[in-house]
């Protein structure tokens, strides 16, 4: 044996030490090795529109093959300040405001070393997307939790008195991985009139702004006349034209946070896929594919629920993304004593179907007998999970 192979790499502490596998890649495992239909991670099982594969390989075979500019490239954030301001009024300059990134997690996390200073305070709706706590430890800022209330709405009375001198970001989304709720246009002001008095930043995380259900309107911090000063708004191509493998996804935000961000941006990440980026900012010039995207995942969304309705688990409401938070306490008790991840893990080997346990969004490791589920899928795989489930 060699001994140069045996010997152990020298000990490191970590960043991280809480941290494991994202629960994502754990499920997506599992329901693979279960041959479980996996409705756990959040990606679409169906392809995206074959005119934007055409769009990025013209791109490819034109040449755009060598770096982008580290901002983006210029057509695309055109495209997108024009969207921009065609759905909410702002007109964000794309030389100076817009900035493509690799991914919104991406984004976050460069907002968030961007943005605050170690022992800065960022405030944090819970439950919230997986990637918020470890970013924020990882820049040495100290996350401060304020709960959702039992329906997944903000409580602005806790958010009020979770605010302290110390606080530089509140970090919100919307619609909301994972429950599936939206904020209003009065939301956004009731936030504003409680961040108007100081100096903190908002990351608004807005990247399923294209799946808001039955008539309701997708209400972005860029347009809103107050937040958008102090906001930096997150969307994502890969949610919006189901190429969640891209990851590629950008930033709107007033001149002097984006040059901030930029410069943070462009000594981790540089620039992302040139021949991407041009591809998208074709694709860009047709509004219909965005438009009609709340319409396409509400009728999954219909088709999910009406099916889900027939299984002793309990819905929870879902305006918006693509996920549906489901309560299973009305399960048969040994099941329903199963912690989130003890049952979503049984549901995969027993049932075949996979979900994510809700305490994956929450820091207290509290049980609430909820998993979440994805509806970006084929109808035939919907109604494979829904036949599946209806073992139940
Ligand atoms: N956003 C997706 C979800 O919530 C997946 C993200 C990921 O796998 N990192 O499921």
């Amino acid at each position: 044996m060699n001994a140069l192979r045996t010997a152990p790499p020298p000990a490191v502490r970590s960043r991280l030490p809480q941290v494991g596998t994202t629960i994502f890649s754990v499920m997506s495992a599992l329901a693979q090795q279960h041959d479980a239909v996996n409705l756990g991670q959040g990606f679409p099982d169906f392809g995206c529109d074959p005119r934007l594969i055409d769009a990025v390989e013209r791109a490819m075979r034109a040449g755009h093959n060598q770096y982008a500019p580290m901002p983006g490239v210029a057509a695309l954030r055109e495209r997108l300040a024009e969207k921009i301001a065609a759905l909410h009024g702002r007109a964000y300059d794309p030389g100076q405001e817009i900035t493509i990134t690799a991914g919104a997690t991406q984004a976050v996390f460069t907002a968030l070393l961007a943005f605050t200073q170690p022992g800065d305070e960022v405030i944090v709706l819970e439950p919230a997307f997986d990637s918020y706590a470890p970013g924020i430890a990882l820049v040495g800022a100290r996350m401060v939790r304020v709960a959702l209330d039992a329906d997944f709405r903000p409580d602005f009375d806790a958010l009020a008195a979770a605010i302290t001198p110390r606080t530089r970001l509140i970090l919100t989304n919307t619609p909301h991985n994972p429950s599936g709720t939206i904020w209003s246009a009065q939301d956004l002001d009731r936030l504003h009139a409680l961040l108007a008095p100081t100096d903190i930043l908002l990351l608004s995380d807005e990247v399923y702004e294209h799946m808001v259900y039955d008539g309701r309107a997708h209400a972005s911090a860029a347009g809103h006349p107050g937040l958008a000063a102090r906001s930096v708004v997150i969307s994502s191509f890969g949610k919006t034209y189901h190429v969640t493998g891209w990851k590629i996804g950008s930033v709107a935000a007033p001149a002097e946070l984006s040059a901030e961000f930029r410069k943070v941006h462009q000594f981790n990440v540089f620039a992302v896929s040139s021949a991407v980026q041009q591809g998208l900012a074709e694709h860009l010039r047709d509004p219909a594919p965005y438009r009609e995207l709340s319409a396409f995942y509400q009728a999954k969304r219909d088709r999910f629920r009406d099916g889900l309705a027939a299984t002793p688990l309990r819905l929870r409401p879902c305006e918006g993304s693509y996920f549906q938070v489901v309560d299973y306490g009305g399960l048969r008790p040994e099941l329903a004593a199963l912690d989130e991840e003890a049952l979503a893990r049984w549901m995969t080997r027993e049932i075949g179907v996979t979900a994510i346990p809700m305490s994956a969004f929450y820091a207290d490791g509290r049980q609430r007998q909820q998993i979440r589920f994805c509806f970006a899928k084929r109808d035939d795989t919907l109604d494979r999970a829904l036949d599946r489930l209806a073992r139940l």
